[in-house]
C-alpha cells in the first residue's frame, strides 16, 4: 500500500453491508489508483446485483428500528460520528488526497465540510415538526405528520468523496431513513473509512451500507428495487437523466445534483482585485473539478484588459504537483479521460481565436497534470461556453451591457451556481433575480456551507441539500384526518 494511516483500521478493501465487511462472493475486485502517480493504492470488491440486493434488504430491516428511536437518540449517534470525523481528520484527508488528488489543505477543508453536514443534521433531526390544520368542520381534527421515506440509495461522485456522501447520509439518517450508498469507482476508500467511523459512532448494522462496484451493476440494482423509495445522486447530467428514466418504473423520489456551467460576471463597477481573487477561488478549486467552478467568465469591456492581465499573473504562479507535496495548490486531474477533455476544450478555443495568456498545455510532470490556464477573447461558439470543462482553464468573454451579460449567462440548459461582482446595489438585485440558477454568489467566489440550501434549476437538477431544506428531501408528508 502506498498510503500509511495512523488509524490503520480506516483503510478498508471490502464493502460494508449489514454491519459486515464483505468481499464479492465471486472475489471480483477492481483497483483504486493514486491519480498523482498512477500507483495502485488498494483493491475493492465489485459486488454483484445479488449482493446489492442483500444490502437493500438489510437496510429495510434495520430502518424500522432506526426510525423507532427517538430523534434525540439518532441525533446523539450522528453527533458522535461528526466528532470521530474530526478526531480522524488527518487520516481522512491523506486518504482522500491519495485517491482523489486534491492538495492536502483542500482535503482537510473537505473533511471539515463533510463533518459539518453530520453535525448540522444531528441538530436538524430534533426539529422535524408536523402541524395541526384548523378543521373545516368541528366533527374532525386535521394533522400533518412527517415520516422517514424508508430505504434510500445514494450515488456519489469522485470530486468530493467525503462531503457528497455526508450531505446525503446526514439528513437521511437524521430523518430515520436507512441508506445504501455507492461511492464513485475512482474514490471508494474515503467512503469506506466513513463507514468505519459511522459504525464506531453507534450507527446500527444495516442503517448505512457502502456498496462498491460497477455503476452498471450497482446502479440498476438500486434503481430497480421497489424497496428503495428514493435515490439521491450527484454526478453528470447524462447519468442523472438515465436514473430519472430508470426511476419511473417504481415511481421513486429523486434528488439530483447534476452538472453546471457557471457564469462568473465581473461588471465595470466591481472591485477588480476582489473579483480576481473570487475567480481564483471558484475556478481553480480542486483543479477546476467542481460542479460550481466558474466555467465562463464574463468581463465588462472597461476593465477587461486589466482584469485578464491580473488574473493571468496570479494563475501563472500556481504550484502544480501531487497533493501531498508542500505548497502545491493544483493537483492532477482525476484520470486520463478528464485530461483529454481539457485538452480538447483548449485546442477548440485556440482554433476559434482564443488567446492563451498563461498555461494552455499538459504539464511537464506528465500523467494527468495540466497547466493552470487563462484564455482571453473567448466567444460563445467555443466548447468552453457550451460544456463544463472540469479542469483548470479560465476562458474570459468580453461584454458591453448588463442585459447582454445576463442573457449570455442564462444561455445554457444548466443552472446550478452563478457568480457576479458589482458594487451597485440596484444592479445586484436586478442581476441576482434575473440569473437562472439555484445559487447566486455576489462579491464572493465561495459560498458552500451546511446551513444553506445547495442545488440547481433547469438541467442542473432537482431538490436541495443542506440547510433546513436538506432533511425535507428524506421525509414523507402524511395527512391524518381524525373524525371525533
Ligand atoms: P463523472 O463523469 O463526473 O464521473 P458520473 O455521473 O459518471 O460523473 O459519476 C457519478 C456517479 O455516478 C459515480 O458514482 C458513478 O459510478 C455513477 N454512475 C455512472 N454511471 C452510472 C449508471 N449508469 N448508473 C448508476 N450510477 C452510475
Amino acid at each position: 500500500n502506498t498510503v500509511v494511516l495512523k488509524n490503520r483500521g480506516l483503510l478498508r478493501q471490502q464493502a460494508f453491508v449489514n454491519g459486515q465487511w464483505i468481499d464479492a462472493s465471486n472475489k471480483d475486485t477492481y483497483e483504486v489508483l493514486n491519480p498523482a502517480t498512477g500507483a495502485v493504492i488498494a483493491t475493492v470488491p465489485s459486488l454483484s446485483a445479488d449482493e446489492v440486493e442483500l444490502a437493500i434488504h438489510g437496510a429495510a430491516k434495520a430502518q424500522k428500528d432506526w426510525a423507532a428511536k427517538t430523534a434525540q437518540e439518532r441525533s446523539r449517534i450522528l453527533r458522535r460520528w461528526f466528532e470521530l470525523m474530526h478526531e480522524n481528520a488527518e487520516d481522512l484527508a491523506l486518504l482522500m488526497t491519495t485517491e482523489q488528488g486534491k492538495p492536502l489543505a483542500e482535503a482537510r477543508g473537505e473533511v471539515a465540510y463533510a463533518a459539518s453536514f453530520i453535525e448540522w443534521f444531528s441538530e436538524e433531526a430534533r426539529r422535524v415538526y408536523g402541524r395541526i390544520i384548523p378543521q373545516p368542520s368541528n366533527d374532525r381534527r386535521l394533522m400533518v405528520m412527517k415520516q422517514p421515506i424508508g430505504v434510500v440509495g445514494a450515488i456519489t461522485p469522485w470530486n468530493f468523496p467525503a462531503a457528497m456522501l455526508t450531505r446525503k447520509a446526514g439528513p437521511a439518517l437524521a430523518a430515520g431513513c436507512a441508506m445504501v450508498a455507492k461511492p464513485a469507482e475512482d474514490t471508494p476508500l474515503t467512503a469506506l473509512a466513513l463507514g468505519v467511523l459511522a459504525a464506531e459512532a453507534g450507527v446500527p448494522d444495516g442503517v448505512l451500507n457502502i456498496v462498491t462496484g460497477k455503476p452498471d451493476v450497482v446502479g440498476p440494482a438500486l434503481m430497480g428495487s421497489s424497496i428503495v423509495r428514493k435515490v439521491s445522486f450527484t454526478g453528470s447530467t447524462a447519468v442523472g437523466k438515465l436514473l430519472m428514466r430508470q426511476a419511473a418504473d417504481t415511481v421513486k423520489k429523486l434528488s439530483l445534483e447534476l452538472g453546471g456551467n457557471a457564469p462568473f460576471i465581473v461588471f465595470d463597477d466591481a472591485d477588480v482585485d476582489a473579483a480576481v481573487d473570487g475567480v481564483m477561488a471558484s475556478k481553480y478549486r480542486n483543479t477546476g473539478q467542481t460542479c460550481v467552478c466558474a466555467n465562463r467568465i464574463f468581463v465588462q469591456s472597461g476593465i477587461y484588459d486589466s482584469f485578464t492581465q491580473k488574473l493571468a499573473e496570479k494563475v501563472s504562479t500556481m504550484k502544480v504537483g501531487a497533493g501531498t507535496e508542500d505548497g502545491v495548490v493544483q493537483g492532477p486531474l482525476i484520470n486520463k479521460a478528464a485530461l483529454e477533455k481539457v485538452k480538447r476544450h483548449v485546442a477548440d478555443a485556440k482554433a476559434k481565436g482564443g488567446r492563451v495568456l498563461t498555461g494552455g498545455d499538459v504539464h511537464e510532470r506528465g500523467g494527468s497534470f495540466f497547466q493552470p490556464t487563462v484564455i482571453a477573447d473567448a466567444t460563445p461558439d467555443m466548447q468552453v461556453f457550451v460544456e463544463e470543462t472540469f479542469g483548470p482553464v479560465a476562458p474570459i468573454f468580453r461584454f458591453e451591457t448588463e442585459d447582454e451579460a445576463v442573457a449570455l449567462a442564462n444561455d445554457t440548459p444548466f443552472g446550478l451556481a452563478s457568480y457576479f461582482f458589482s458594487r451597485d446595489l440596484a444592479r445586484i438585485f436586478r442581476a441576482a433575480e434575473a440569473l437562472e440558477s439555484g445559487i447566486v454568489a455576489v462579491n464572493s467566489g465561495v459560498f458552500s456551507t451546511e446551513v444553506a440550501p445547495f442545488g440547481g434549476v433547469k438541467e442542473s437538477g432537482l431538490g436541495r441539500e443542506g440547510g433546513q431544506e436538506g432533511i425535507e428531501e428524506y421525509l414523507e408528508t402524511k395527512f391524518l384526518c381524525l373524525g371525533l
